[in-house]
């Protein structure tokens, strides 16, 4: 995929239904999305409007009963469950309001999890999830359990899990609905570091103050967009590391060609 072609995600039509007939319920209504690599995607809007449907299918969790998914230019709307697991595990990563640690596992063991979705070894897993605690200062806590652990703490060991394979893509379930205003400015602060890592992140929230973190804001009602405003322009979103050094790269060997081609233009 070209470097230039910075489209993520994108739904067409999509359409998620609830029964049949008299008691037929449309959680998602003929909801067109298209997401650039980089954007903060804040997600508002009533309970029962559609926001975790929403994050549920994008994260390949959940299947639409009708429109397009397209995950990196590719048709992921009828997959199957095997291949969805594998790109989920890849490419997606997960912060929910409740953190959703496993209770009787250690803090590493917990953020090490993804690791065995995408076959590592016990060894490299390891090493990977003490790096990604270590970046949230929490390396002292590996080998605590999730319930000796704050709420805050328990969300920063979830955001860590969420990061440790490196997925492209973050989605966050009201990730700081169960922490106090403290806790969530730390949260929203690594959220916003990993963002200018030129990761996507799509988080749904009832707190209007944190959308400054957003490079837009979708309001939702009723399984549809009610507004959707950008605050960044597509050009100033940040650029995932590997393309920022593509493009060095890029530089680099057109300089020295133009180099060597006129020499006396090189100082
Ligand atoms: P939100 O996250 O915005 O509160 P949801 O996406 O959870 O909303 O739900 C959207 C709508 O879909 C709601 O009306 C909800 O009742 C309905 N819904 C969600 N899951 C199911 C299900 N498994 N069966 C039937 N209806 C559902
Ligand atoms: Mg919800």
């Amino acid at each position: 995929m070209s470097v230039l072609d910075n489209t993520i995600i994108k739904l067409n039509g999509i359409t998620k239904r609830y029964g049949y007939g008299d008691t037929t319920s449309y959680a998602l209504k003929d909801f067109d999305l298209e997401v650039k690599r980089g954007e903060f995607i804040m997600i508002m809007g009533p309970s029962g409007c559609g926001k975790t449907t929403l994050l549920n299918i994008i994260g390949l969790l959940d299947r639409s009963t009708e429109g397009e998914y397209l995950l990196n230019g590719e048709d992921v709307s009828d997959i199957s469950a095997r291949r969805q697991a594998r790109l989920r595990a890849k490419k997606i990563g997960f912060v929910f309001q409740d953190f959703n640690l496993i209770q009787n596992l250690t803090v590493i063991e917990n953020v090490a999890l993804p690791l065995v979705y995408v076959n590592r070894p016990r060894t490299v897993r390891l090493k990977a999830a003490s790096n990604a605690l270590k970046r949230f200062h929490l390396n002292e806590r590996e080998y605590y359990r999730p319930d000796q652990l704050s709420g805050g703490q328990k969300q920063r060991v979830a955001i860590a899990r969420a990061i440790v394979s490196d997925p492209e893509i973050i989605l966050a379930d009201e990730p700081t609905g169960n922490l106090d205003s403290r806790s969530s400015s730390i949260v929203m602060e690594e959220l916003r570091a990993i963002h200018e890592e030129g990761n996507t992140i799509i988080m749904v929230t009832h707190n209007p103050s944190l959308t400054v973190y957003a490079t837009r804001v979708i309001n939702m009602l009723d399984g549809q967009i009610d507004t959707d405003v950008k605050t960044v322009a597509d050009h100033n979103l940040p650029q995932p590391i590997e393309v920022k050094a593509k493009k060095r790269r890029a530089r680099k060997i057109s300089r020295t060609i133009s180099s060597e081609i006129n020499p006396e233009e090189e100082k």
